[in-house]
């Protein structure tokens, strides 16, 4: 299998292409083309599987031409070190569409998060609790997100983050791909899927 087998555009195949890709990982073949038909996954895999351009390649395809409007991308990370670190991964795997990037955590100032939201965003990484706060003032519109990713979902429910998981939930449109990664199945995780996702595909690598 390779990346264009997948489906890909061809410039994210050259991108892979470019950093030394030579196959795709046993999650991306697996991943990429549920995405890809548009439908909502859970994805069981644990760091250094390529997990992040499993789920980052199919939303980046997802936007080719289309940046620099709204956001349409939100993913969801349990920490600030995983959001500044998945960011930079979306940012090299997007440069071809000059895809705009922004994490947004917490102990950062909220003035240059919100100058930078106001000159336009296409995908954002988050924590929830920092991303509850910025929607609660009303600081970013997440009315035109088509793509949300749960990275290391059950990292956040440790992390005491389920009520800011279901405000965040709450303030997404309905018509929207949901992609949920985790190592564990946890019970909330499993409850999360239940309520969020529609009609999962189950990828276990
Ligand atoms: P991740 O699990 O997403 O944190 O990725 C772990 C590492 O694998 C990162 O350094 C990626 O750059 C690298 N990587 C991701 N996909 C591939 C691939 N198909 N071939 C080689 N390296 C990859």
């Amino acid at each position: 299998m390779t990346f264009s087998d997948l489906g890909l555009h061809p410039a994210l195949v050259q991108t892979a292409a470019d950093l030394g890709y030579e196959a795709p990982s046993p999650i991306q073949e697996a991943l990429v083309p549920t995405l890809l038909a548009g439908r909502d996954a859970i994805g069981q895999a644990r760091t250094g599987t390529g997990k992040t351009a499993a789920f980052a390649l199919p939303a980046l395809h997802k936007m080719a031409g289309t940046a620099g409007g709204a956001v349409q991308v939100l993913v969801l990370t349990p920490t600030r070190e995983l959001a500044v670190q998945v960011a930079s991964a979306v940012h090299t795997y997007g440069r071809a569409f000059d895809v705009r990037t922004l994490p947004i955590t917490g102990g950062q100032p909220y003035h240059k998060q919100i100058k930078r939201l106001r000159r336009g965003v296409d995908v954002v990484v988050a924590t929830p609790g920092r991303l509850v706060d910025l929607v609660g003032q009303g600081a970013i519109d997440l009315g035109h997100v088509h793509t949300v990713v749960l990275d290391e979902a059950d990292e956040m429910f440790s992390m005491g983050f389920a009520d800011d998981l279901d405000a965040i939930f709450d303030a997404l449109p309905d018509d929207r791909q949901t992609a949920l990664l985790s190592a564990t199945m946890a019970p909330a995780v499993k409850r999360l899927a239940q309520k969020r996702l529609r009609d999962p595909e189950v990828v276990s690598v």
